[in-house]
């Protein structure tokens, strides 16, 4: 038995005071992250220092008398705001010190930034759920959609606005997880642009046929918007229509990865992977759309942490190793297959047939488990 963090989530249904109440929070954590960020830049440039989450926090209070219009929202929601900025500080602090030079300072929060959400923690039961009310700070009960009772205890909550106006909570709980039963199958997986994924065991998995259809429609969509002038009545309706068709995009897609990393999971013991610099390659156009699409990077995340929790071993293979370009039968590398227009080709040095894909995949593995050997 394991002891897991897991979220729930689900479509929130607000009354209009509610959603009123949903959206000042919104406005109110947006303008606390805004403001004690300008007051670390200022006193930086000023006095060359900073200040603390602690600093910020106790700032807050005394912020509170005088702006009272702070203290009609969810006061933790507040705080997650402030921990949400001194995070921002903490990366930016290390990914420079690490050498990386792409990493950008925070930045201010717009109105108009699509990622709307604040979190709010629990304390003395003021997150409760009741059948298909669900119980949140400041907020009162909420009518939401119970798809299926949250396993465990609530440690907090998420609640967002979705560019089309819905509104979502995401419950988090501490959830026991049972182990999976041992398995003897290792698997690895070559993740591609012609099929999502290819296994050593020679399975090819598509991309789901109605998530290119979704696709198709998006992007003729956007090009409709594209050709409406901008900030015009029929601009917004079209502004609209293609947020939607993004939300459908981006469920079914969360679907159809978390269905297949959990079969992954449940099958095998040793899941082997490529680490992808998607960044690298999605300067290739020809290739940026489906790769962004097909979210490797979501893939992994996931396959990670289900492989966290059911006691299953996720090993990533570096991205350098030229997977496509060896023979897994007797070794040879072949340089010439680093051409990705190449799908089928015979070993130069002991003639064997190989399907670019599927020969990567067994390589991956052979990697993978040549890699955990010496871990060992
Ligand atoms: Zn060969």
């Amino acid at each position: 038995m394991k002891i897991v963090e897991r979220a729930y989530k689900y479509r929130l249904y607000p009354t209009k005071s509610q959603a009123t109440l949903i959206r000042k929070t919104l406005g109110c954590v947006r303008f606390v992250y805004n403001y004690y960020l300008g007051k670390r830049i200022e006193l930086y440039k000023t006095r060359g220092t900073t200040l603390t989450y602690t600093q910020c926090s106790k700032d807050m209070t005394q912020l509170k008398k005088e702006l009272t219009w702070l203290k009609e929202v969810d006061k933790f929601a507040l705080q997650n705001s402030l921990r949400n900025l001194d995070a921002a500080y903490q990366n930016f602090f290390r990914e420079v010190k690490q050498g990386n030079k792409n990493q950008g300072f925070p930045k201010f929060k717009s109105k108009r930034n699509n990622w709307k959400k604040y979190k709010t923690n629990l304390t003395n039961n003021n997150i409760e759920i009741k059948g298909d009310r669900i119980k949140l700070p400041k907020l009162g009960w909420v009518k939401f959609a119970n798809s299926r009772n949250p396993e465990g205890q609530i440690i907090n909550a998420t609640i967002s606005q979705t560019p089309t106006g819905k509104y979502f909570v995401s419950v988090c709980c501490l959830s026991e997880i049972e182990e999976l039963p041992n398995s003897e199958n290792v698997v690895g997986i070559d993740l591609g642009i012609k099929h999502f994924a290819t296994l050593s065991t020679g399975e090819m998995i598509a991309n789901p046929k109605h998530l290119q259809k979704l696709e198709q429609q998006l992007t003729r969509q956007q090009r409709k918007l594209s050709r409406k002038k901008i900030g015009s009545g029929k601009w917004y309706k079209q502004k609209h229509k293609v947020a939607k068709l993004h939300e459908r995009i981006a469920n079914q897609r969360n679907d159809f990865l978390n269905k297949l990393s959990f079969r992954l999971i449940n099958e095998n013991q040793v899941i082997c992977r490529e680490s992808l610099d998607i960044k690298d390659m999605l300067q290739d156009s020809k290739y940026a759309k489906s790769i962004s699409d097909i979210s490797w990077s979501e893939f992994g995340r996931m396959i990670d942490y289900k492989a966290d929790w059911y006691g299953r071993i996720a090993v990533k293979i570096d991205q350098y190793y030229p997977s496509s370009q060896i023979c897994y039968v007797c070794n040879e590398k072949n340089p010439e297959i680093k051409d990705l227009k190449i799908r089928e080709w015979v070993c130069s040095n002991c003639g064997s047939k190989h399907d670019r894909d599927h020969n990567a995949s067994i390589n991956i593995k052979n990697e993978g488990l040549r890699l955990l050997s010496q871990q060992i």
